[in-house]
């Protein structure tokens, strides 16, 4: 498959779905608090949704019966929303919401702490956040695709973290899932040349422990081998000639 480049005009439109998306993260930010359960997220999330005439691209996604994912602690991503998985004080969640919004898709992660998290905790979720936003600066006319990679690499394996290998980032637009995939780890200088017109989501998913993953009997849901937390953030991001556009804040 080729990669698809986005006019300027297509870019607006996934503005416009990134904005959506970013509201529905909003809404859902301040219900992260002990004793709310992820079933509670969910259901704000799709409310808020509805109101902004926003599509979950989640929900049906090959079945999956939910418009976020929340994945806590060990869990790395594709966690399923339940009303007995209640959040405690030192838990971490990853919130991963995808909508559709005139025909265009967005998508966008977020790790929080509930509570207090503990010291290598906290450390994980800024290192990984960090490595998000150094991979955006990569994401230059000209570049290539592996300098976002490697960047996500050298940042969170310095810190002494495992790079998940298994799931990656992603090309989007009218479709969730484009070409090219975007992994968390490569050489710089490496792979296909970086063009004004992309649009990828660049998503690091780290573990405070080694990068190994299992996905459980449920089909979906993905956690460490070690059991060790992991963090997940990403953005939807627009390479252009004035640089890289965050459309996901
Ligand atoms: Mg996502
Ligand atoms: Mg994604």
């Amino acid at each position: 498959m080729a990669i698809i480049l986005k006019t300027p005009a297509e870019i607006d439109k996934m503005r416009r779905s990134g904005e959506a998306l970013h509201q529905v993260h909003e809404a859902v930010r301040p219900m992260i608090v002990a004793g709310a359960s992820t079933m509670d997220l969910e259901k704000v999330a799709a409310a808020k949704m509805d109101a902004l005439h926003a599509v979950s691209a989640f929900k049906g996604y090959h079945g999956f019966p939910a418009v976020l994912c929340t994945s806590v602690n060990s869990e790395v991503v594709h966690g399923i929303p339940s009303a007995k998985r209640i959040l405690a004080d030192g838990d971490i969640i990853s919130i991963d919401c995808g909508v559709i919004v005139d025909g265009f898709y967005s998508d966008c992660a977020v790790t929080y702490a509930v509570g207090t998290p503990s010291p290598t905790t906290k450390k994980l979720l800024a290192v990984t956040q960090a490595s998000l936003e150094a991979a955006i600066e990569q994401a230059q006319v000209g570049g290539r695709l592996f300098d976002i990679s490697a960047v996500v690499q050298e940042m969170c394996e310095a810190a002494g973290f495992g790079v998940v290998k298994e799931f990656v980032g992603h090309g989007i637009g009218k479709s969730m899932h484009e070409d090219p995939q975007v992994p968390n780890f490569g050489a710089h200088g490496k792979g296909p040349r970086l063009k004004a017109g992309m649009v990828l989501a660049i998503e690091p998913m780290i573990n405070a422990g080694g990068a190994g993953v299992k996905v459980l009997p449920d089909g979906w849901t993905t956690v460490t081998l070690d059991g060790s937390v992991s963090a997940h953030f990403e953005h939807t991001v627009a390479i252009t000639k004035d640089g890289p556009k965050v459309l996901t804040r």
